[in-house]
């Protein structure tokens, strides 16, 4: 145990004289709650302050097996402990965890949290209402009220009509667009699930379709998130409900190719080749996880306005949204006025501590087609109906959020996001963005500079810009480059042993303890690749540090093996 003095000097002083004979404390929960508190301020900021220094490892163990070996936790089967013990043992779980303060865990799409996180996550603990339904957690359902609205107009969506709630997640925000997809362009979904869409499929006049031409699809890229699969499969619809629309060389979506698959899956002619089913739900994403790609909304929302049946148009933003709050930067989300629902995570770029995902939707009224009566939760429930104006529906909406989703219990995640949104302002969050995008450009120069153009290789551009071949977002691609002279005859080749050299990069930065980063396979087969993600709080010398340390381990392993 590496407990600083004073931490444990703290210990003992809030321990002190605490206990009856058995060890139970003494005191009312108001004092137990500042006993606790007064220790944690000491156990976090102490570590914190550690991570603040250059010299401390971003994780003490640099894989499982150590870990398991040095550690062991055990629940107390007995009486339970004495509070001594249990500021050891939260003093052994912060010895034994990834340190983010360091500022150098760049392993994966968020990174520490905003100082205020920590605060608030202590307000909302202390609150601890559940936000399924108003009453019982008035101000939590109004930040999220309040934040959802904020959303909106960022997207231009009318504020009036639209709405929103937090999820535990990107991937359960991506999951409830498709399941109010479903159950909004689908009426039959809600009694009779996919079942049912066949059903109604073949009322509605598509008769002559065969039952696999009746499937419900969804339109999705290939470099999209993996969650989307995981929605089809949630939604009873299958991974053969799941078209992959192919990107183009930055990882975008290719518009053209998703208007040939759309218009080859309606034709009456569907032939064997094209997508057997009945599209109606196309995913774009904002941000993309390996490249930070971003598809263009425009040209995708033009293509599903012209399809002969409604086609849903959700955007997964989970990673790229925050690019909205930026004048310059929002251009990369033209288009998203048209869509009509989007995922945004602030637990990933914005330093909410996690979770905090919000699900948006252009037409709030959509999300009335997931309720459900549930008379003893869900109070006032038949108040809404579809002759109310929007602005009603959506108060009588909002008694009840748990009413819109298909989880119950909610916890308050937009409490955090209201109040880092009062601290930064929408400018400072965009000051924020522009900064983590000026150090991606600023690592993809440096590559690109003379000490280390022959011994990196960066991965393709993902720039929007035709004209630009920088970085589109904080993820820079790159791995150790071949040594001058050598060559290899097939790609295949040298995509295989560049892989290699980066895995090994990969596991020699894990030993060395002193950065976390991760490795991707890029599209068309060129291989794996580092993937640094430039978080807005790194520091550049940290960043150069490990450009450096790419370009040695690389080279090392390439003269030895190459
Ligand atoms: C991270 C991510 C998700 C998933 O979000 P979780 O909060 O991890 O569930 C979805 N889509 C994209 C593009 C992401 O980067």
């Amino acid at each position: 145990m590496t407990m600083a003095r004073d931490t444990s000097e703290a210990i003992r002083a809030a321990t002190n004289g605490q206990h009856d004979a058995h060890g139970a404390a003494m005191s009312s929960n108001s004092e137990k709650v500042a006993r606790y508190l007064e220790v944690i301020q000491k156990l976090v900021t102490a570590w914190m302050k550690e991570g603040e220094n250059d010299r401390t490892p971003v994780a003490k163990w640099s894989d499982s097996k150590s870990l398991r070996e040095n550690v062991r936790l055990r629940v107390h089967e007995g009486d339970g402990v004495g509070d001594e013990a249990l500021f050891e043992a939260m003093s052994e779980v912060l010895d034994n965890s990834v340190n983010p303060w360091t500022g150098r865990f760049l392993d994966k799409l968020y990174a520490a949290p905003q100082p205020l996180g920590v605060a608030s996550e202590t307000l909302l603990a202390a609150i601890n209402a559940n936000a399924h339904v108003m009453s019982a957690s008035p101000m939590l359902c109004l930040a999220e009220e309040c934040c959802a609205s904020a959303f909106a107009r960022l997207c231009g969506w009318d504020e009036a009509r639209s709405d929103g709630l937090t999820m535990p997640g990107g991937s359960s925000s991506n999951t409830l667009a498709v399941q109010t997809a479903l159950s909004t362009l689908f009426p039959f979904f809600h009694t009779d699930g996919v079942l049912g869409i066949g059903q109604e499929l073949a009322n509605r006049g598509l008769q002559g379709r065969s039952a696999a031409a009746c499937r419900p699809l969804i339109f999705t890229s290939e470099q999209s998130h993996y969650s989307l699969d995981k929605a089809a499969i949630a939604c009873g619809l299958g991974l053969s409900s799941v078209v992959k629309v192919a990107c183009d060389d930055r990882g975008r979506m290719d518009p053209k190719e998703l208007e040939l698959l759309l218009s080859a899956a309606f034709s009456k002619e569907n032939t064997a080749s094209s997508p057997r089913g009945f599209p109606f739900f196309v995913n774009a994403t904002s941000g993309s996880t390996v490249m930070g790609s971003f598809d263009q909304l425009d040209e995708i929302a033009a293509v599903c306005r012209k399809q002969p049946h409604p086609v849903w148009l959700h955007v997964d933003a989970s990673w790229g949204g925050p690019v909205l709050f930026s004048q310059s930067a929002r251009k990369l989300m033209s288009g998203i006025e048209a869509a009509d629902s989007m995922a945004i995570n602030p637990h990933k770029l914005l330093n909410i501590p996690l979770q905090c995902s919000f699900a948006l939707f252009r037409n709030g009224n959509a999300l009335d087609n997931n309720a459900l009566d549930a008379p003893y939760l869900f109070h006032g429930r038949d108040s809404t109906s579809k002759e109310q104006k929007d602005a009603e529906r959506k108060l009588a909406r909002r008694e009840n959020p748990a009413l819109m989703a298909y989880g119950c219990g909610r916890r308050g995640d937009a409490l955090k996001m209201y109040l880092a949104w009062l601290s930064a302002g929408s400018v400072g969050f965009a000051r924020h963005v522009e900064r983590g995008m000026s150090l991606a450009r600023e690592i993809v120069d440096l590559i690109r500079t003379p000490a280390y153009a022959s011994r990196l290789e960066l991965g393709p551009a993902s720039a929007s810009d035709e004209d630009d071949d920088g970085p589109a977002f904080l993820q820079v691609c790159f791995r150790p480059a071949l040594p001058q002279g050598q060559s290899f005859k097939e790609e295949q080749e040298r995509s295989e042993i560049l892989s290699k050299a980066t895995r090994h990069v990969y596991e020699t930065l894990k030993v060395r303890k002193r950065f976390a980063v991760d490795f991707a396979p890029l599209p068309r087969g060129i291989g794996d690749f580092i993937r640094l993600v430039t978080h807005p709080s790194t520091t550049v010398e940290n960043l150069r540090d490990l450009v450096e340390q790419v370009a040695v381990i690389g080279e090392e392993y390439l003269s030895r093996e190459g």
